[in-house]
Formats: structure tokens, C-alpha cells, sequence
């Protein structure tokens, strides 16, 4: 009721990128690893060794993206598969990719039915010219979804278009028209007649209009999802200047805290494989997937396009998933090759202008 009748003002308006991310986010609702309630036993036992990947590649200075383009491999989540499968297939074409890792997902084992991998395995893949790149402490949304359904005063319960932000409780969420904004912590997310819905922990004291509203974390969960990841990431001994946004959820709430301190975001527009040579720009970086939900002709003629335009392709897998083995990747690696396009990492790309 009312969803539709409001206009949006200029608040959501500031986010165009951010619709855009929420819409990619839709369609990658299973894409990505869920998150699941239980994420205690932190770093998986490892400690803090390996301090000896000094040898990274820096890029040095702005640099043209190559006559025949370049491309950016920059696999989700840190699972084992990235050390198994895809590793070894890179090897073979001395090509590096972009890992986005999890910082408490760090060698755990049977973890939402998979291994990930320890931190030797994160040097293995830098010793191997791979960049390490955050992907938040335990995997958190760090855009805005918008709010659906009319709240009152005396509500508990919010209706977001996506409710990620409920997954973490008890996390404190922010409520907010972009004139006035609540702070309430996350007591659960679940589903009724009007659709899937976040619990608050008091009421809102507020009316907020649907439409015109969405949640998003504060300050101080957007800093330990952006800023601490990479420093726990820093402290193990890696090289950290890219972010990677957990379920491609990414817009301008997450860019200004983004920003300050990185040097790039691997997608922060999700949807297309394709970045055109005179417009890039590492804080709106497209990437799509490149085996999953996509087809090796369309993967093809992208890569086509790449090379006929010397533009910089943006590419991601997950490599838990069944379908994305070292054969997938390597037959990819070949037509990249096959067409002389350059594999540089995203911190490298982040120097084209
Ligand atoms: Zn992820």
C-alpha cells in the first residue's frame, strides 16, 4: 500500500549507482555466498605468520590500458577452489588474478559446506603476482536497500527491497528519509504476508514514507566492514588497496567511506564485463561473472569487443560452485590469450586512465 504513489526525491536520486547495484543484486541473490547465522569461531585458528609478501607488484603511475585491452580476474570469497582450481590454471598462462577475501573466513574448514583458504595459501597466491583485495570482515552489505512498505511510529518491523542488513544481529541499522534517520539494532529477519522484513529491537519513533527510505549501516559498522577488514588484511602481511563488495552491493553510501581508503572497487557497478577505454574509473568499475549465469558465446564476443576496443574487461567466479572448474577457467584464459589481451590484476588496472 502506498509503496508506488510516493515520488522519489532527490535522496534516492543520489544513489543511481545504487539502484543499479541493488538491481544486480537481485539477480545475483544466489550467486553469492549466504551468510549464515553462525559465524563465531573466528579466523579459523591461523595466527598472524607470513610477513614476507613485500615482492608485490606495485604499479607505478598513471598507464594506458594496452592496444588490445586488458582484463581483471577477481574471484569471490576466498573458498579453497581459488587455490585448487583456479591457481593452477593462471599458472599456466603466468596470468595473476584478484582474490576478495573474507577476513573471518580465513581458514576455516566446512563452513557453509566448503574449506577456505589459510593464510599460506594467500601467499601461495601472491608469491604467484595474485592481488589479495578485502571483501569485508564477515561479509557484509554495504549499500542501502530501500524501503518498501509505509512505516509508523510505533513500528518494529521495516520491509527493505533486500534484507541482508537483517542477517547480522545484533547489529545496530540505521533507518533514514536522507532529512531524518533512526538507529535501532537488528533483532532478526523473517517473512509475512506483506513480504521479508527486518525486526528492531524498539520502536522507530519516526514515520518514514516507503519509497523515500532505506536502511544502511552506520558509520561504525560501515568502518569495521571497510576499514578494519583491511587493516586485519595489512596486519597478516598483504598488500591491501581494493575493495570487492559482498553480493555486488555497492553505491554512493558505500563509495564515501570506500574511497578514503582504497584505491578501487572491483564491482562497483555489477552487470556488465565491459569498462570502455576513456571512461574508467576504479571506484565504478563494471564486472560480471564469467562462468556462472552466463554463457561462453556471450563471455566470447565480450572478450571480442575488449580487444577490438583495447577496453579494460572486469571478470568474477566462485569457484566453490560446481560449475566453475580449473578446465572453465583455463579454456577462458586461452581465448583471452588467443586474442592478446594482457591479465593484470585490479590494482594494476586501478592505474589506466
Ligand atoms: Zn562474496
Amino acid at each position: 500500500m502506498g509503496r508506488s504513489s510516493h515520488s522519489r526525491r532527490g535522496f534516492l536520486h543520489i544513489g543511481a549507482i545504487g539502484i543499479g547495484g541493488i538491481a544486480g543484486c537481485i539477480g545475483n541473490t544466489n550467486s553469492d555466498t549466504d551468510q549464515s547465522q553462525d559465524y563465531n569461531d573466528t579466523d579459523g585458528g591461523t595466527s598472524s605468520e607470513g610477513s614476507e609478501s613485500e615482492d608485490e607488484s606495485k604499479a607505478t603511475g598513471p598507464q594506458e590500458i594496452p592496444d588490445n585491452g586488458a582484463i581483471v580476474f577477481v574471484y569471490d570469497d576466498g573458498p579453497i577452489e581459488d587455490y585448487t582450481q583456479a591457481l593452477p590454471a593462471h599458472q599456466a598462462f603466468d596470468a595473476p588474478a584478484t582474490t576478495g577475501i573474507v577476513t573471518e573466513w580465513i581458514g576455516r574448514e566446512d563452513f557453509q559446506g566448503n574449506d577456505w583458504m589459510d593464510i599460506s595459501h594467500l601467499e601461495e597466491l601472491v608469491d604467484a603476482g595474485w592481488e589479495i583485495c578485502s571483501h569485508t570482515v564477515d561479509h557484509t552489505a554495504v549499500g542501502t536497500f530501500e524501503v518498501v512498505e509505509d512505516v509508523t511510529a510505533a513500528d518494529t518491523r521495516v520491509y527493505p527491497d533486500e534484507i541482508r542488513h537483517g542477517y547480522w544481529e545484533p547489529r545496530r541499522l540505521e533507518i533514514t528519509d536522507g532529512s531524518q534517520a533512526v538507529t535501532r539494532t537488528v533483532r532478526g529477519w523473517d517473512e509475512d504476508h506483506k513480504g521479508r522484513y527486518i525486526d528492531l529491537d524498539e520502536p522507530l519513533g519516526k514515520s518514514f514514507a516507503a519509497g523515500e527510505t532505506v536502511t544502511r549501516y552506520p558509520e561504525e559498522e560501515m568502518w569495521k566492514a571497510i576499514v578494519e577488514s583491511k587493516q586485519k588484511l595489512e596486519n597478516l602481511g598483504f598488500q591491501i588497496d581494493t575493495f570487492l563488495a559482498p553480493y555486488d552491493n555497492f553505491d554512493e553510501y558505500s563509495l564515501e567511506f570506500a574511497k578514503k581508503h582504497y584505491e578501487g572497487v572491483a564491482n562497483a557497478n555489477h552487470g556488465s564485463r565491459i569498462n570502455e577505454p576513456d571512461e574508467f574509473d576504479p571506484f565504478q568499475t563494471k564486472r560480471d561473472y564469467f562462468i556462472e549465469f552466463t554463457t561462453p558465446e556471450a563471455v566470447k564476443e565480450d572478450l571480442d569487443i575488449i580487444a577490438d576496443k583495447g577496453a579494460l574487461g572486469v571478470i568474477g567466479a566462485h569457484t566453490f560452485k560446481d560449475e566453475v572448474t580449473e578446465e572453465r577457467i583455463y579454456e577462458t584464459l586461452e581465448w583471452i590469450e588467443d586474442r592478446e589481451i594482457d591479465v593484470v590484476t585490479l590494482r594494476e588496472a586501478c592505474q589506466y586512465q
